[in-house]
């Protein structure tokens, strides 16, 4: 009998990665190529169709495709609406082209519930009923799933946890609203908050690093720079965590989670910044939700996303889910 695997793949605005996902969630095989969104839909999911051509053993009985992209998506219709990242592919059926090209059961979905579906099934909330996945990246995503169904609310629109207003008079979010957690704990937000701390006489790692190194100020160097010890970069990641803390007591408040798990790129830093998290969340929310909350750092790292569209579609192709 063949092995049943299903494709996890995760459209960037640069690259394309897609995997070869068993049944239990382990990665086969995998693969990455480049967007080239200029050149529309249609041609990225057929170049995408010959990668996955190229990975398939005949052992393999493919089951069925889950397509992540950023922007918002209309997963029931598996249509994209927008998406900054890829320009040109508004409105794009994208279940229906890929379905053509792969010619299996196919899903869309964004990337924050793709991620957080994976870390879900096979990652940090495994067995959780109500989860939360805040995905710290260029921008703050978020992925809220209750007993095993993605909350999607009207139209797709909910689990924007990167727009909760954290401050009414805070700094401008690049959505037109003030205060987001996004303008404080996307990755610009961070450097931003570098550079201000920079001026100090606290830091003296980042700054020499500044002085010797080509690279640019990110969310990784800073990092880096409060293991080694620089102050100034050390207080980027408490005053973000005061930040990330504000958000997830509200959280804590209106949902009562079980778990909620930290993932993305600058998840990393999440240990620089749990202190004033959870300092935050005690003075912030009420003491019963917060005492039963787990907060832990994602398990599926950058591969959560592929992951969790290969979950999502064997769950849905086995029809035992109505999400
Ligand atoms: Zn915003």
């Amino acid at each position: 009998m063949k092995r049943p695997v299903y494709l996890g793949i995760d459209i960037g605005g640069t690259n394309m990665e897609v995997a070869v996902v068993g049944a239990k969630g382990h990665v086969l095989a995998r693969d990455a190529i480049a967007t080239r969104a200029k050149k529309g839909p249609e041609a990225a999911i057929a170049r995408l169709a010959s990668c996955v051509a190229h990975l398939h053993e005949p052992r393999w009985q493919l089951g069925g495709a889950g397509l992540g992209c950023a922007g918002l998506v209309d997963a029931g219709r598996g249509v994209l609406g927008s998406s900054p990242n890829l320009p040109g592919w508004e409105n794009t059926a994208l279940a229906r082209i890929a379905r053509r090209h792969f010619g299996v059961y196919t899903l869309v979905d964004n990337d924050a519930n793709a991620a957080g579906y994976g870390e879900y099934s096979r990652g940090a909330g495994r067995g959780s009923r109500v989860f939360v996945c805040v995905t710290l990246g260029t921008g703050v995503g978020g992925s809220i799933i209750v007993d095993g169904h993605i909350l999607r609310g009207q139209k797709n629109t909910a689990g924007e946890i990167g727009h909760m207003t954290i401050r009414e008079t805070g700094p401008v979010c690049k959505c037109g609203n003030r205060g987001c957690l996004e303008a404080y704990l996307g990755a610009d937000a961070l450097v931003r908050s570098a550079r201000r701390l920079l001026a100090s006489k606290k830091s003296s790692v980042l700054k020499k690093w500044m002085r010797e190194r080509t690279q640019p100020l990110s969310p990784q160097l800073i990092a880096e720079a409060a293991k080694a010890g620089d102050r100034a970069a050390h207080m980027v990641f408490e005053e973000a965590g005061a930040h990330l803390g504000t958000a997830m007591a509200s959280l804590i408040n209106v949902l009562s989670p079980d778990v909620i798990a930290v993932a993305g790129r600058v998840a990393a830093a999440f240990p620089l910044m749990e202190p004033s998290v959870r300092d935050t969340i005690e003075q912030r929310a009420f003491a019963e939700p917060a005492s039963l909350v787990t907060i832990v750092p994602a398990k599926l790292g950058t591969d959560a996303a592929v992951i969790g569209m290969a979950m999502m579609v064997r769950e849905r192709a086995a029809g035992d889910r109505s999400d």
